[in-house]
C-alpha cells in the first residue's frame, strides 16, 4: 500500500485528487511531425489547425473532462515544444507524471521504430507506476499506411502500454486516448490499494 487516499491514487506519480476531482499530469513524446501539438490542439480546443502550433507557446495546457461516474479529471499536458529535436528531454519533464503517451505516425516507420527510444527514456526518468500509451496518429491517412495496426498492438503489449489509434485532424479516438489514460491509472490505483 503506496497510498492511503481513498480514490487509490498516488501523489507521487502526480495523482491528485479531492474526493473525485483528479489532476493528472500527462507527457507527450514522439518524433517531431507525428501530430502531437495537433492531438492537444484537438482536445483542448476541438479544432485542428496546424499553424497555431508557434502561438501555444505554453509549457502546457489543460483541459478538464467528466467522466461517466461524474468524476472529474483536468489534465496537465505537457508538449515537448519541439524540443525531441535533441538528445533528451530535461529531467522534469517527466517528474510528477502520472500518464505518458508515445505517439507515431502511420505513415513513417521511423517514427515508430523510435517508440523503443521513448519507452526507454521513460523507464529511465519516469515514475516506476507511470501509464504509458501508444499511439498511431494520422488513421485517416489509410492509403499512405506504412505500420500495420498489429505491430502497434505488438509492440503496446510487449511493453505494457495500451494502444489506440487516432486522428487529430478527423478527431477519431482522441476524447478516448484521454479517458483511457485515466482508466489504466485508476485499474493501476486499484492494485496499489490492494
Ligand atoms: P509535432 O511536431 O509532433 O507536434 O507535430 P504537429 O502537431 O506539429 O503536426 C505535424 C504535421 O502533421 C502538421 O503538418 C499537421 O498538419 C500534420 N498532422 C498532425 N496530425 C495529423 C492527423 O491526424 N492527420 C493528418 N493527415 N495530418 C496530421
Amino acid at each position: 500500500r503506496t497510498s492511503g487516499r481513498p480514490d487509490g491514487l498516488n501523489p507521487d506519480i502526480g495523482g491528485v485528487s479531492d474526493a473525485k476531482n483528479l489532476r493528472v499530469k500527462l507527457v507527450l513524446l514522439g518524433d517531431s511531425g507525428v501530430g502531437k501539438s495537433c492531438i492537444v490542439l484537438r482536445f483542448v480546443r476541438g479544432q485542428f489547425d496546424p499553424t497555431s502550433k508557434v502561438t501555444v507557446g505554453a509549457s502546457f495546457l489543460s483541459q478538464t473532462i467528466a467522466l461517466q461516474d461524474s468524476t472529474t479529471v483536468k489534465f496537465e499536458i505537457w508538449d515537448t515544444a519541439g524540443q525531441e529535436r535533441y538528445a533528451a528531454l530535461a529531467p522534469l519533464y517527466y517528474r510528477g507524471a502520472a500518464v505518458s503517451v508515445i505517439v507515431y505516425d502511420i505513415t513513417n516507420p521511423d517514427s515508430f521504430n523510435k517508440a523503443q527510444y521513448w519507452v526507454k527514456e521513460l523507464q529511465k526518468h519516469g515514475s516506476p507506476d507511470i501509464v504509458m500509451a501508444l499511439v498511431g496518429n494520422k488513421a485517416d491517412l489509410q492509403e499512405q499506411r506504412e505500420v500495420p495496426i498489429q505491430d502497434g498492438v505488438d509492440f503496446a503489449e510487449k511493453n505494457g502500454m495500451f494502444f489506440i489509434e487516432t486522428s487529430a485532424k478527423t478527431a477519431d479516438n482522441i476524447n478516448q486516448l484521454f479517458e483511457h489514460g485515466v482508466a489504466h491509472m485508476k485499474v493501476l490505483s486499484c492494485k496499489i490499494m490492494n
